[in-house]
């Protein structure tokens, strides 16, 4: 192969999913953005080939031995592929990892925090381990690290002025007559008309806090062993000592009015043991310091003045000065990663990348621009840039003109979405996409309009001196009956005002937001928003057979892999791999099944067809409305069988928002809806809100794109700035008057 080719990926005959034949040239060691609408094929040239291709090369390098242990994942549909390197995903998943993983572990800053403490702080308690709260030298030895405990609210659980056939006992399960209060009744300790405020201490114990113990007693006639337990204990051990969030959210609900949760008493939240919370340097403690927002503390850390400590402030501060590159100087080191938002956790794990040394590795973002206000994307410009100088390939999926612009080079692919779409219409730099006819290319000329013609509201919905977070004392009024707007930079507070704030005053708004919604892998666009259940009805009467035979999770079923479509091979140590099922080869059903037909088609075929292709084909009128609905949102290119589990948060939450379309009189609530929207959708979406606004509903939306935000009726603008600098209100009206509010960044922009 010749030299100048090594500097290119090439890609040949690529025809994943919808892609037509394509071939294309990446530059390596450049940026490398594609863009498009959605649907129209990135995610299938970048993931499902590129990617995809880059993890199967990485396995054929283990040994024979170990590649029995890898999946077997499948050569993509293309021609040829050269000259790939290893690809990194820096994606938008959550970052779990319960309670024991927080900024600080997973950007690996609290290691060498720890370091620094057990280098030169005072006094001197000994070796690194004992500031870590994972280990058991370190954790407070009351909440084992946890910095919480949770405990029964004793005026909620009993009423000391009552006896036990007045019903003392409120915690679930416990009512008069119930089987649990049959049992207390039954042992025979107690007396059911005295007041738990007249017993002893020593029966006060044992009806509360008596362990498990077995006690004979007489059913019908016969002798048998039943356990007893006191009611406190055995609320304890069943709610308290097991993760509650294991349990149904039913019974969450239920319980969740008798257990209050705290700080530790012993480490009041800092995880720690006395010993090492004693030790300090500047005298602030470790606990002290990992609370402290990173732009402080990074002030903080330079200051210190110890010839001991120079290389460790060195590392420090640079680990920390990118957090800050990357706008994410509100953060906490102690803050726990499973309630960081998508976009927080791509930066996250961007972060990770830049610290590390790789170099000539492929780095695939998806949207690193979501949750980032205008004013900081050219901070991500920065890190990608800062990526590609160290040697490193970078290929972005993005929407977002600011972010287009920095490309070294720019793949726009469509024209249209699903099976109108999957060709190259541009590739070349951001000049030549400017005049270049394509959809992209069009929309990113067209200049911003104002909307003037705001509609009045029909009432409010107020806030009061909210204080979460970091909201200062927020006093603000959401309007009824119009679209509202809330903005502003990450970290001001905007989701914990709506999202936790305002949903808590009101749960029975519609929540649309990007979480997954796969209930079970069964599910299907088909399922979620009814369809199906009709298209069942329509098979059946066609046929003249019980509808029963066309649920894929009943008699109908493909038995080999029990309607699936696809088996599940469990791995040890590894992610379980999917092969598709060779008896029904991926259409879910039975021969006999298949033979029913409808118009033409069987069942599978149905499912099989996209939105746009379903909408041609039934005329039953319930169909078409679900159908219609999914259209609108944008979604005509996704299949009616497609699992959910493969959809982005993006479809997700369209697909969400398809199937709530038809409500009056209700509270919307959407967390960045424009994410995964291409500028030529974003217009529908806002067709579609000021739909359900002039059908009598409320719509607030939480947006930083600047197409959204100028069609709004009315603004909330938070800030100034991200955590402790945030939390205000710093601006409230109509679009025509936030570009004249100086307090405003937004409005700023918005110019
Ligand atoms: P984009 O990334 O541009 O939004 P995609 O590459 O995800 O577009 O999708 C291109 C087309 O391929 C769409 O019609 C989509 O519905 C289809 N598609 C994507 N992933 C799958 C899949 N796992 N199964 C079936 N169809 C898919
Ligand atoms: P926005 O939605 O505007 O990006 P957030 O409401 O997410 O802002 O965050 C506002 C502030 O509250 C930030 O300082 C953030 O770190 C903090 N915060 C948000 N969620 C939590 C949480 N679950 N625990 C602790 N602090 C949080
Ligand atoms: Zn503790
Ligand atoms: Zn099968």
């Amino acid at each position: 192969m010749s030299g100048a080719n090594q500097e290119y990926i090439i890609i040949s005959g690529a025809r994943e999913n919808n892609l037509k034949n394509v071939s294309l040239r990446i530059p390596k060691r450049k940026i490398t953005i594609f863009t498009g609408v959605s649907g129209s094929g990135k995610s299938s040239i970048v993931f499902d080939t590129i990617a995809t291709e880059s993890q199967r090369l990485l396995n054929e390098n283990f040994s024979t031995f170990v590649r029995t242990f890898l999946p077997r994942l499948p050569q993509p549909d293309a021609d040829a592929i050269e000259n790939l390197s290893m690809a990194v995903i820096v994606d938008q998943k959550r970052l779990g990892g319960g309670s024991h993983s927080t900024m600080g572990t997973i950007t690996d800053i609290s290691p060498i925090l720890r370091l620094l403490f057990s280098r030169v702080g005072q006094p001197y308690v000994g070796g690194v381990n004992m500031f870590s709260f994972n280990d058991p030298q370190g954790m407070c030895p009351e909440c084992n690290g946890i910095g919480r405990s949770l405990c029964v609210i004793m005026s909620k659980a009993v009423d000391m002025s009552k006896s036990l056939n007045e019903g003392a006992i409120m915690l679930p399960g416990y009512s008069v007559d119930s089987w649990e209060w049959n049992m207390l009744l039954q042992s025979g300790d107690f007396d059911p008309d005295k007041k738990l405020s007249d017993y002893s201490a020593g029966e006060l114990e044992q009806l509360l806090y008596a362990k498990a113990r077995k006690v004979k007693m007489d059913f019908a006639g016969k002798a048998t062993n039943i356990t007893v337990e006191g009611v406190i204990e055995k609320f304890t051990n069943k709610y308290i000592k097991q993760d509650v969030k294991t349990k149904s959210e039913r019974t969450q609900k239920t319980v969740a009015p008798f257990i209050s949760e705290g700080p530790c008493s012993s480490c009041h939240g800092a995880r720690l043991s006395q010993a090492a919370l004693g030790c300090r340097i500047n005298e602030l403690n470790i606990a002290e310091l990992s609370s402290m927002e990173v732009g402080q503390l990074i002030r903080f850390i330079r200051e210190i003045d110890d010839s001991v400590a120079v290389p460790i402030v060195k590392s420090l501060t640079e680990r920390l000065q990118h957090l800050v590159d990357i706008g994410l100087d509100y953060l906490t080191l102690d803050r726990e990663t499973d309630t960081l938002s998508g976009g927080e956790s791509q930066r996250v794990k961007m972060v990770k990348h830049l610290s590390g040394s790789l170099v000539d590795v492929t780095y695939i973002f998806d949207e690193p621009s979501v949750g980032l206000h205008p004013r900081d994307v050219h901070r991500l410009n920065e890190l990608l840039q800062k990526l590609r100088d160290k040697g490193n390939t970078v290929i972005v999926v993005e929407h977002d003109p600011d972010v287009i612009k920095v490309a070294d080079h720019i793949v726009d692919v469509g024209p249209h979405a699903g099976s109108h779409g999957g060709s190259i219409v541009y590739e070349g730099n951001y000049e030549g996409l400017l005049k270049a006819n394509t959809l992209t290319g069009t929309y990113m000329k067209q200049p911003l309009q104002l909307k003037h013609d705001c509609r009045q509201p029909s009432g409010k919905l107020s806030i009061k001196d909210a204080t979460l977070h970091n909201l200062r004392n927020v006093s603000v009024d959401i309007p009824t009956g119009v679209l509202t707007v809330v903005t502003g930079v990450a970290g001001s507070g905007k989701s914990t005002l709506i999202n936790e704030v305002f949903l808590r005053q009101h749960p029975d708004a519609i929540v649309i937001d990007q979480s997954a919604i796969g209930v079970s892998t069964r599910s299907n666009p088909a399922t979620y928003t009814g369809i199906m259940d009709d298209v069942r009805k329509a098979f059946a009467s066609a046929n003249k057979v019980d509808q029963g035979l066309f649920s894929f999770n009943s008699k109908g079923a493909c038995e080999n892999c029990q309607g699936l479509g696809v088996v599940y091979i469990d791995l040890a140590y590894l992610d379980s791999v999917k092969l598709p099922c060779e008896v029904c080869e991926g259409r879910r059903y039975k021969e006999e099944v298949l033979a029913y037909k409808l118009n033409g088609k069987s069942i599978a075929e149905v499912l099989e067809m996209t939105v746009e292709q379903a909408l041609d084909f039934f005329e039953l009128k319930e169909v078409v409305r679900k159908l219609q609905a999914m259209s609108d949102v944008g979604l005509n290119y996704i299949t009616l069988g497609q699992p959910l589990s493969t959809l982005s948060g993006g479809e997700c939450q369209r697909i969400k928002l398809a199937s709530e379309l038809h409500k009056k009189g209700s509270i919307y609530v959407m967390d960045e809806p424009t994410t995964g929207l291409h500028m030529s959708d974003i217009g529908h979406l806002l067709e579609i809100m000021n739909r359900l606004v002039d059908a009598g509903n409320t719509v607030i939306v939480i947006e930083h794109n600047l197409e959204v935000i100028s069609q709004a009726d009315w603004i909330i603008d938070m800030g100034p700035d991200g955590g402790s600098k945030g939390g205000l209100v710093v601006f409230e009206g109509t679009p025509a008057q936030i570009i004249h509010a100086e307090q405003s960044i937004t409005g700023r922009y918005l110019k």
